[in-house]
């Protein structure tokens, strides 16, 4: 945590110009009248490492890590928690006695998005009738390990590309099965909870994952993709009755960790921040 002067604190990724990271913590920074600064910082995957060497001697504090550093960030730490050691991902930093220490706070973002918006989501009878997933990537491991921790019975993994989606399967336990797209709904046909993790969906890419129409009229829908907010998956299943939450408080969730963690203070996701940044997504990619 910062002292009496400025606490400095980055988000490193290559690109790193359309992060919304800053509009988030610089809203909390003044919304608290405290003496500090989130900056963006690019870096090229070669000069990763010596980012990382250099971080105590720029006079931050700590920072978050973005696309495509995150296991980089990783395997570049003195010490992570038992969530970034289980995802091999780190995405927040922040130094301890001159150690650079890391934690990946995805999981955390999704699940407090989901109990923010969606109240009762993950019930005892839903973890019960289990959850789909659609995609393998990096989002999804932290999407996957988020859902078998809050203690859902069957997480059905599905992928174009199965044999990412048996890695993931084979991960994270015997509540995981793999599939891919085209097979989702034979392995769960009444999931009480359904994701999209890929980034089918986003911008012009106007394809949906799968068929939401025979879908349970009580199955939540969610999309982690928040650019656009209502995406066709969202759009087809709000057609149909259907329950869902975009993707957007993931992002705002996720920050909450770090900044408490640098700054000392719990901040609080409020509507005027989501307006602020959904305005500053206009003009996304
Ligand atoms: P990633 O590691 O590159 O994974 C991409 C995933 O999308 C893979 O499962 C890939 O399948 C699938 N995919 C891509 N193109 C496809 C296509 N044409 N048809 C079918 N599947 C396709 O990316 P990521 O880091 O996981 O990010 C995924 C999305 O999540 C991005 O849109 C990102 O913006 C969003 N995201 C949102 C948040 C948030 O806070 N809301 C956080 C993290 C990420 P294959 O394995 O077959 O290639």
């Amino acid at each position: 945590m910062g002292n009496g002067s400025e606490s400095k604190v980055f988000v490193v990724g290559w690109p790193i110009d359309h992060s919304r990271s800053p509009i988030i913590h610089n809203y909390w920074i003044e919304q608290h009248g405290l003496k500090g600064s989130y900056e963006r910082q690019a870096c090229p995957p070669e000069d990763f490492e010596r980012f990382l060497a250099s971080m105590e001697g720029a006079g931050f504090i700590g920072g978050n890590v973005t696309i495509p550093h995150k296991e980089a960030a990783f395997r570049g730490v003195g010490w992570c928690d038992g969530t970034a050691q289980a995802l091999g991902a780190v995405n927040t930093l922040w130094l301890d006695g001159g150690q650079i220490c890391g934690s990946n706070t995805d999981g955390y973002g999704f699940l407090a998005n989901l109990d923010d918006l969606a109240p009762g989501w993950s019930s005892v009878e839903n973890l019960d009738r289990g959850a789909l997933v659609i995609g393998a990537g990096g989002a999804s491991r932290a999407v996957v390990h988020a859902l078998v921790e809050r203690g859902f019975k069957t997480v059905v993994i599905a992928n174009r590309t199965l044999e990412r989606a048996q890695q993931l399967a084979e991960n994270f336990g015997p509540a995981c099965l793999a599939t891919g797209l085209a097979d989702a709904l034979d392995r769960l046909p009444a999931p009480a909870f359904v994701v999209n993790t890929t980034s089918l969906g986003m911008g012009k890419n106007v394809e949906l994952p799968i068929d939401v129409s025979g879908l349970p009229e009580d199955t939540l829908v969610h999309d982690i993709v928040y650019t656009p907010l209502v995406t066709p998956l969202l759009g087809a299943a709000r057609k149909s009755g259907l329950r869902t939450v975009d993707g957007l408080g993931m992002l705002l969730h996720q920050a909450v960790p770090g900044f408490e963690r640098w700054f000392g203070i719990r901040p609080e996701v409020t509507a005027e921040l989501r307006a602020l940044v959904l305005a500053g997504t206009k003009d996304a990619p």
